[in-house]
């Protein structure tokens, strides 16, 4: 019972008066209530000025750390969007043993910190990187853009592909499928090229290993995807048990330059959007 405790903390929304932010208790806050709770959560900055001004963004770390320690969690199903999936997952980790959550964290944390500095307003579907800790659920993390009404929703992984070769990285935009993502698949596909840009500038190559070898995919089996109401793309940053791609993941240099790749995306994307 107390490692559930611990885990319900790290999804109260800053600001808020303790509500859980799974899917059921998230409708308790209207979106007024939950937008002025994340610009509570984050005073730091002053968020008038600098070129994200008036921007929200939704940074997602994927999988938190200590999923595989609690596998009843983690595989409790989840609404993915027409149908349920997992909770979530462990995720991968170099062959040296660097997890997936660990890298997913130290990037977004670097993605959230420069975008904050740029003015805009961050939220992060988690605020921990612990053993003892599980989630946010697909679902929770799918709609964390929703009720704020962010700009768009980045979430952040690394593949764990054993194909001889496989490297680089891709971009995951939601398919054109009604009623879910019909109405984000064109703005997410935009975002999509964004980052795909941004991190092409930073010298990273776009997968080898995935179809279509341009760095894009598209899907309708992920409930990150799925259930987001506002511009989304999971990113795979690259191949975790690719050697080479290992050394540039666990150096800072290697997680900045993914950074500023993904920071790059984001602002390319936001300029051709009003703020509202
Ligand atoms: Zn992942």
């Amino acid at each position: 019972m107390r490692r559930r405790l611990a885990a319900v903390v790290l999804l109260v929304v800053p600001g808020s008066v303790g509500v859980g932010v799974h899917a059921s208790a998230r409708a308790d806050h209207g979106p007024l209530d939950a937008r002025h709770a994340v610009r509570q959560g984050s005073t730091a900055v002053d968020k008038s000025t600098g070129p994200l001004a008036g921007r929200v963004i939704v940074v997602d770390p994927g999988h938190q750390l200590g999923n595989h320690n609690f596998p009843a969690e983690i595989n409790r199903l989840v609404p993915a969007g027409g149908f349920t999936k997992p909770c979530n997952t462990t995720g991968t980790a170099t062959d040296g043993g660097y997890p997936e959550a660990t890298f997913a964290w130290q990037v977004s944390r670097l993605v959230a910190a420069r975008l904050r500095a740029l003015g805009a307003t961050v939220r992060m579907t988690r605020h921990a990187n612990r053993q003892d800790r599980w989630g946010p659920c697909v679902d929770a993390r799918g709609r964390a853009g929703n009720a704020i009404r962010a700009d768009l929703k980045i979430s952040v992984h690394a593949d764990g592909s054993y194909a001889a070769g496989a490297r680089g990285f891709h971009v995951i935009a939601p398919a054109d499928r009604a009623p879910w993502t019909d109405d984000i698949h064109d703005s997410s596909m935009r975002l999509a090229a964004s980052v795909r840009a941004g991190l092409e500038a930073q010298g990273f190559p776009v997968a080898n290993y995935v179809a279509g070898g341009d760095g894009l995919d598209v899907r309708s089996d992920l409930g990150t995807l799925n259930l987001s109401d506002v511009p989304t793309v999971m990113v795979e940053l690259g191949n975790m048990r690719s050697a080479t791609e290992a050394r540039v993941m666990t150096s800072a240099d290697g997680r900045a330059r993914y950074a500023r790749g993904l920071v790059a995306g984001a602002r390319a994307f936001t300029d051709r959007v009003p703020v509202s």
